[in-house]
């Protein structure tokens, strides 16, 4: 069963909560999808069961279709942030990676019938998870961030980019849901999104820490 670890694979003591996730926050990624460039972050959730460990086998459900990643700075909830919480960002414990993992050819479906888009995001293992590495973000610090698929440079994100910071995302989520300790906050995805192959090898670092490796099973 899935928990939420330490870079260094220890556990965190935290339980595992839900994965807030933020849309169209890198200006560049929403243009490569053709999508206008939002005035407020546009906000979704993946539940707790949706947890996946970025880890050596990535194990996927074939059977739901093509998989495509986005890379994403993710950000670990310590305390409790309500709308009334003034300093968010302080109650933030870890920083890691994630894959939003979404069915792109489903969400497009589901766009244009404007239905929600829960089928598409937030499906069994739709969002696997790094190990965190503990850190309260500086809101004047830049995160950076890269992902490679099968050694090749796909993404490479910078929080410096992101259309709305890491403490309007946060003052944003907490107007209307409430994030508890062990709630994961994912913060958009830079340009640079495909699909997953069967046996791709892919790798995750964030800044200078040791990378991630995982390798896919989509059999
Ligand atoms: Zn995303």
């Amino acid at each position: 069963m899935y928990v939420h670890r330490w870079s260094d694979g220890t556990p965190v003591k935290l339980p595992v909560g839900k994965v807030v996730c933020i849309g169209r926050n890198y200006a560049e990624h929403a243009q490569e999808l053709n999508n206008p460039v939002p005035d407020n972050p546009i906000l979704f959730i993946k539940p707790a069961s949706a947890i996946t460990a970025f880890s050596k086998e990535l194990s996927l459900h074939a059977y739901l279709g093509e998989h495509h990643y986005e890379a994403e700075l993710a950000l670990l909830v310590g305390e409790t942030i309500t709308r009334d919480t003034v300093s968010p960002l302080q109650c933030i414990e870890g920083m890691g990676l994630a894959l939003d993992l979404t069915l792109r050819a489903l969400q497009s479906e589901l766009k244009a019938k404007g239905h929600p888009w829960e089928r598409a995001k937030a499906f069994d293992r739709s969002c696997p998870l790094t190990g965190f590495v503990r850190k309260t973000p500086q809101s004047k610090e830049n995160y950076e961030y890269r992902f490679w698929q099968n050694g090749e440079l796909k993404q490479h994100g910078q929080s410096s980019m992101m259309l709305f910071n890491l403490e309007k995302l946060l003052g944003e989520i907490s107007d209307y849901f409430t994030l508890e300790p062990g709630d994961v906050v994912l913060t958009g995805t830079p340009k640079g999104v495909g699909a997953l192959r069967h046996n791709d090898r892919l790798t995750l670092q964030l800044g200078e820490n040791t990378p991630f490796e995982a390798k896919v099973n989509l059999e």
